[in-house]
């Protein structure tokens, strides 16, 4: 049997959507636990410097604004535990949750923040450098920066990759676009923008085989065209991925509505009410348009006023 432990409130995952939550929940004294997950701090952890979170004015880097919203939510005594929540049972009107430590949590609130997870290409050498902070990144608007007046390739032909690249060719002097096939995936609008954009190069049916690079970081990367099968190297200092993200919500699949791709649908927009009384969700396990701190901070607030209200009407 394992051991059974009630809370009025448990935030799953700890980014800035879950502080956040924890924060507020704290505050209200509705004394939450959180399960860290799997990476605690989030995607965050993998983000060098952070400069568009407001209230930085010199800028942080990702772990350690991490370690400060850990510290705010811990100072309202948030219980924060390393962890992960591996099953549920949202069919009553007390939340069933296990974690990995071997406790069965009952609760009255679940906050989900447990965010999502930008795809890479799994190449050893974009790892290297993803690892190192040197050159490789998921996400063009935190780092896009760094970039100013260099030259950069992003792979990826969807909407985000669209969106990044038109973004980057704002800044960089150069952006080429690796395209896997001989069309996009994106809208029209957005492959129309890409095209009329004159310092972004399109390379159709091209494949990345490795990111070059030296103790500094990357400095380029060798290509291949997948029908005539020549290689090439494209000489950058950033390298860009915008091939998708996935929502961390496999465990939740079973009792809550998502969209095909596994984002968590707001039951009523504007708030964050899951299709469960009691759930909500916060962050980009729910957004798949904004994906920024500041946005995923802002709707950990909102579920954690939403479970405060929720909690005051049944008890109250
Ligand atoms: P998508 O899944 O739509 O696109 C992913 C892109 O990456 C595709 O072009 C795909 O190629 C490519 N890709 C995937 N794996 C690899 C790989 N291993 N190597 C090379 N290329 C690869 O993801 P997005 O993040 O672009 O969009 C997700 C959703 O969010 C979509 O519904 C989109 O419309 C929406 N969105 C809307 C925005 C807006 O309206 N402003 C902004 C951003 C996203 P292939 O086409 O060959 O499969």
């Amino acid at each position: 049997m394992s051991e059974i432990e009630k809370v009025d409130c448990l935030i799953i995952g700890s980014g800035p959507a879950g502080y956040t939550a924890a924060i507020y929940a704290a505050r209200a004294d509705m004394n939450p636990l959180m399960y860290q997950g799997l990476q605690p701090g989030g995607q965050l952890t993998t983000t060098n410097e952070v400069e568009n979170f407001p209230g930085y004015p010199d800028g942080v880097t990702g772990p350690e604004m991490m370690v400060q919203l850990q510290q705010q939510a811990e100072r309202f005594d948030t219980d924060v535990r390393g962890g992960f929540i591996e099953k549920v049972d949202f069919s009553g009107d007390l939340h069933k949750c296990w974690a990995d430590d071997g406790k069965e949590i009952h609760a009255k609130t679940v906050i989900i923040s447990t965010g999502a997870s930008a795809k890479y290409l799994g190449l050893p050498s974009e790892q290297k450098y993803l690892e190192m902070g040197g050159g490789v990144s998921a996400c063009a608007v935190c780092d896009g920066f760094f970039y100013k007046g260099q030259d950069t390739v992003i792979v990826g032909a969807g909407d985000s990759a669209c969106e990044e690249a038109h973004y980057l060719s704002k800044l960089c002097n150069k952006v080429t676009m690796l395209v896997r096939r001989d069309e996009f995936r994106a809208s029209q609008i957005m492959e129309d923008r890409v095209k009329r954009t004159e310092n972004i190069e399109i390379l159709y049916n091209t494949e990345t085989e490795e990111v070059l690079g030296d103790d500094s970081g990357v400095t380029g990367v060798r290509v291949i065209n997948n029908q005539t099968k020549e290689t090439s190297e494209i000489a950058c200092t950033g390298f860009f991925l915008a091939i998708g993200h996935k929502p961390n919500t496999d465990v939740f699949k079973d009792y809550l509505n998502t969209d095909d791709v596994g984002y968590i649908k707001y039951e009523q927009p504007g708030t964050s009410k899951t299709n469960v009384e009691g759930v909500f969700v916060a962050g980009d396990a729910a957004d798949k348009t904004y994906r920024q701190a500041v946005t995923a901070a802002g709707t950990g607030c909102i579920a954690a006023l939403d479970a405060e209200r929720y909690l005051a009407a049944k008890e109250g």
